[in-house]
């Protein structure tokens, strides 16, 4: 045995799926993944991970890796070696920024990416181009939610831990299918609300696990969760239940955020979400009489017309409770994929530098402009929704995207393609040939987490390390090496021989970041954002102050949208989401056996009402379309939706993949596609 072993390495690494960020060892012999093994100290997860983060690992050895740069070459792609793809890269960049200038380039992160590797691709974007055209999929999933707590909190994160949900006595998760999504994070709320009687409501319109195992779970109708959080705080203000030391100490425009209050009575309430006055009291009697609550949200909230604006209800419901600033309480957007949070702290964003500080700031800009020894564009760029229209409309002519699957994720796809296809120059790095690098002029082969260094932050703003378990596949690279080559052939001199020097740079300009480096991540050490000089971090987030220039936070006014509306004929709304076994598109998931032998395809969950209405059976091949789209895919009769309510999981690349349903409406404040605002109508194409 001991023989055997020899040859045997374990090696941190935190997860690669989901926000929660578990960590764990993993053992590796050669390149065999052997198994997972979670260590109590991981502060995250302990000794617990979910079946993705167990099983979820084939992906880095399949066949359909990429393991060399492919060039164009008509309608079929060539290998390449690194030499040639590099300079035709170096020739079209320089060419297009020549004749059209470099805000006709635009540059796309990564939330599978280390922090690390989000910033150089926005150095890459601002320093070296000079355009601000950069974005990352936080604009498709929780950007809503930081507009929110922007506007009221100041700090677009988790306010607090996962140990602080753990020990809340109440706890309320709106629009998340937390059980699937966050499964780690759930088990640590089922737990709490097992054993210790913390109260869990749940508001959704399906019935997932959680919500059947709320203490009371509502089904308010779709996009109505604003009127019903603004009617609590409206009742919980009328009855003299709010937490008024708090505000008076703490918090700015109370009166005119009352006023704004006035249109949210109870029978209004009612009637728009289908709640009951009764189960709204109810509602609000509890969270004004526990010490401590906690808002859990995600996609059910943020994929909406309004949906910075319902994140802004829910934390404005937190201030005027006093449920800030203390441990076990505060607002949780749940984030989905292991690093989006870090994505966005690292300046992958149009309009923020690293730490979320304003391009347009003339001070913050000098400051950039001497650390990286060049100037700087001063106007926020585009965004990954106007992007889209911009090569549309022809001022857009390049892009570079990595391990971003824009070409599945965007809503309305086939607009999204089209734009793709009018790209004079497109290239896409990724470790799979995706949906989205089958339209790439270039293709470069990059590297999964296993196969680097770097560090990701979890959606409780906490930065952990990974290390190399595995060499390189072919002649792939880390993401960051390719980043600096792309920019040293545009004429920069960048000679980072390690990710730690990437994040000593962050650290030196970015003040959220300035005590962060990898000796104070050593091993399964975490550090929570902002981390002082000195290294304090900041697990609960404004014990002392908010950061606003008086230290107070704001209540701010908010009004409802009404979602879309469809007409008619398309009679069916359309929800979606993720499954357990299944990371959005699949794209790692499907190439891991124990995972597709549990959840091999797509389908579509129909309620047994409308079953029985249409003659609907397990199986019965069915097609939705939208005015965007159809899509194909196979029935599934469940209780889990009710009526005319029907369910698409998002794991589908092929013929059932959502967004040809989906339109380009997006929330107005910040973009984000209005994924949950789809209606269609359905035919059968194959009975059962
Ligand atoms: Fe990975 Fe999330 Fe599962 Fe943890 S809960 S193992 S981070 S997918």
């Amino acid at each position: 045995a001991a023989m055997r072993e020899e040859h045997i390495e374990k090696t941190k690494t935190v997860c690669t799926y989901c926000g929660v960020g578990c960590a764990f060892d993993i053992w590796t012999k050669d390149r065999k993944i052997l198994k997972v093994e979670p260590q109590i100290e991981a502060p995250a997860n302990g000794i617990s991970t979910c079946i993705k983060g167990k099983f979820g690992w084939d992906f880095v050895n399949s066949e359909e890796r990429l393991t060399k740069p492919l060039i164009r070459d008509g309608n079929e792609f060539r290998e390449a070696e690194w030499e040639e793809a590099l300079s035709l890269i170096e020739s079209k960049f320089k060419e297009t920024r020549e004749t059209y200038g470099p805000d006709s380039m635009a540059f796309i992160s990564s939330s599978k990416c280390t922090n690390e590797e989000s910033y150089l691709m926005q150095k890459l974007s601002r320093a070296v181009v000079g355009t601000n055209n950069i974005d990352n999929c936080s604009r498709y999933c929780q950007s809503p939610a930081t507009m929110g707590l922007f506007r009221t909190v100041g700090y677009g994160g988790d306010s607090g831990s996962i140990t602080d949900i753990e020990q809340s006595e109440l706890v309320l998760a709106i629009g998340t299918n937390t059980a699937e999504s966050h499964p780690v994070l759930a088990t640590r709320v089922k737990r709490s609300h097992k054993l210790k009687g913390q109260t869990l409501f749940v508001a959704d319109l399906r019935k997932h696990e959680m919500a059947e195992r709320a203490d009371l779970f509502i089904q308010p109708s779709s996009g109505s969760d604003l009127v019903w959080l603004s009617a609590i705080t409206k009742y919980i203000v009328d009855q003299g239940w709010q937490d008024q030391t708090f505000l008076d100490r703490r918090v700015n425009d109370l009166e005119e955020y009352i006023a704004s209050l006035a249109p949210y009575t109870l029978d209004y309430a009612e009637e728009v979400t289908g709640v009951s006055k009764d189960t709204l009291i109810f509602m609000a009697e509890r969270i004004a009489e526990v010490n401590t609550v906690c808002v859990l949200w995600a996609m059910g909230v943020t994929q909406h017309l309004g949906g910075s604006d319902t994140s802004t209800a829910i934390s404005n419901l937190l201030l005027i409770t006093g449920n800030y600033g203390k441990p076990g309480a505060g607002s949780y957007p749940l984030r989905g994929h292991n690093n989006v949070q870090g994505a966005s702290d690292f300046g992958s964003m149009p309009d923020r530098f690293p730490s979320y500080e304003k391009v347009t700031d003339e001070k913050v800009r000098k400051k950039y402009e001497q650390g990286w020894s060049v100037s700087l564009p001063e106007e926020p760029g585009l965004n990954n929704h106007e992007m889209i229209d911009a090569v549309h409309e022809g001022h857009l002519k390049l892009m570079y995207l990595k391990g971003e699957d824009m070409g599945l994720v965007d809503s309305n796809l086939n607009y999204v393609h089209e734009a793709f296809e009018k790209l004079d120059f497109f290239v896409v790095q990724d470790i799979f040939l995706s949906k989205t690098a089958q339209y790439a002029d270039v293709v470069l082969p990059a590297s999964p987490s296993l196969e680097k260094e770097g560090t990701f932050t979890n959606t409780e703003r906490r930065f952990q390390r990974l290390y190399q378990a595995l060499e390189p596949l072919g002649d792939s690279k880390p993401d960051w090496q390719i980043i600096m080559e792309v920019a040293n052939r545009m004429g920069a001199e960048w000679s980072y021989s390690h990710p730690s020097e990437i994040m000593d740079e962050a650290a030196s300009l970015a003040p959220l970041f300035a005590g962060v480096s990898y000796e104070r991540l050593e091993g399964y050490n975490s550090l929570q954002w902002p981390v002082a000089a000195d290294g304090t971090d900041q697990p609960v987030l404004f014990l002392d102050e908010f950061p606003f220039p008086d230290g107070k936070a704001k209540l701010f006014p908010v009004e409802w949208t009404k979602p879309l509306e469809y007409g008619e004929e398309y009679d069916l709304h359309v929800n979606n989401g993720r499954l357990l076994e299944h990371f959005h598109e699949g794209n790692m998931t499907y190439k891991s056996k124990g995972i597709t032998s549990k959840t091999p395809t797509v389908f579509l969950e129909v309620s047994p009402e409308l079953a029985e209405e249409r003659g609907l059976n397990d199986g019965t091949l069915v097609r939705l379309t939208s005015p965007y789209g159809n899509v194909k895919v196979e029935c599934l009769i469940t209780d889990r939706v009710k009526g005319k309510e029907v369910y698409l999981p998002l794991n589908d690349a092929g013929e059932g993949a959502i967004n040809y349903l989906t339109s380009s409406y997006a929330d107005k404040d910040t973009d984000t596609p209005a994924y949950k605002e789809v209606s269609a109508k359905l035919e059968i194409l194959r009975e059962k």
